[in-house]
């Protein structure tokens, strides 16, 4: 029954704040944490380029995955949103945009392969799937099987559970916060953290909580009342989430910034 967390750390991509990932990765090489880094295959959204450097950025991610520091995801593919609402996760407070949801299947395809192809040129070969803005539809799904993906990192739940031959990795919090059983991922934006968000980061690794590599945690074998706790934890996201919308009207995201939030 012990919890288990996973941390991922989001909007990787040539220009970010490298010196904040490299804090952020340093803490998590600190307590030998290896974390899921998204990575963007060609980044298009200007919030996500803090600085002009980046020149061995692909080489930097390429060795860090080789050597077993980071596992890597793909994280869209222009990290550009439009506005839809038929995000699959929009009913627990997320707002309507999205890179893919409500987009064709053959067009989300094309995308979802484009950016497999830019990382595959980079050596990088994901089995993870990132959605920007923590949105995506059924048509995103079936893309993500038909491209080869076979894990997703996100999704309401305290175990992981299957969903059109995908296996999903639920994602809670946007803050390191200790959850009562099961298996959660912590998301993390290098690019938007606080110094008091680092000095959380630390002091929950700090309390000695078991804290899995998602090789890990894909040999995870979840208990038999799973499916049970999953849909007793979406119940429970839905209300207290309903219940903020209507007492605070900004959608509520995993992030901390201001304005339109990275995702
Ligand atoms: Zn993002």
């Amino acid at each position: 029954m012990t919890p288990r967390y996973l941390f991922r750390m989001d909007d990787a991509a040539p220009g970010m704040d490298r010196s904040a990932f490299d804090r952020c990765l340093g803490i998590f090489r600190e307590f030998d944490v290896r974390p899921i880094v998204g990575i963007v295959p060609d980044n298009r959204d200007p919030l996500l380029v803090k600085s002009g450097g980046g020149r061995d950025f692909w080489e930097t991610m390429a060795r860090f995955a080789g050597e077993k520091i980071i596992t890597t995801a793909q994280h869209g593919l222009h990290h550009v949103y439009h506005r839809h609402a038929g995000s699959l996760l929009r009913r627990y407070g997320f707002d309507d945009l999205s890179e893919f949801a409500g987009l064709p299947f053959d067009v989300q395809l094309e995308k979802i392969r484009q950016g497999r192809e830019i990382l595959s040129s980079h050596g990088l070969a994901p089995s993870v799937w990132m959605a920007p803005n923590h949105s995506f539809d059924g048509a995103t799904l079936k893309a993500l099987a038909a491209a080869g993906f076979a894990f997703v990192t996100d999704g309401i739940g305290l175990y992981p559970y299957k969903r059109c031959g995908l296996t999903f990795y639920p994602v809670l919090s946007g803050k390191p916060r200790r959850i009562p059983c099961g298996m959660t991922t912590i998301c993390l934006h290098p690019n938007t953290m606080t110094e008091n968000d680092f000095i959380s980061l630390r002091s929950f690794f700090a309390g000695s909580p078991r804290i899995v590599s998602f090789e890990e945690a894909i040999v995870y074998r979840p208990p038999w009342f799973a499916p049970v706790v999953n849909v007793l934890c979406r119940i429970a996201f839905f209300l207290v989430k309903t219940i903020m919308r209507l007492r605070w009207k900004p959608p509520l995201t995993f992030s901390s910034t201001a304005g339109r939030r990275q995702r």
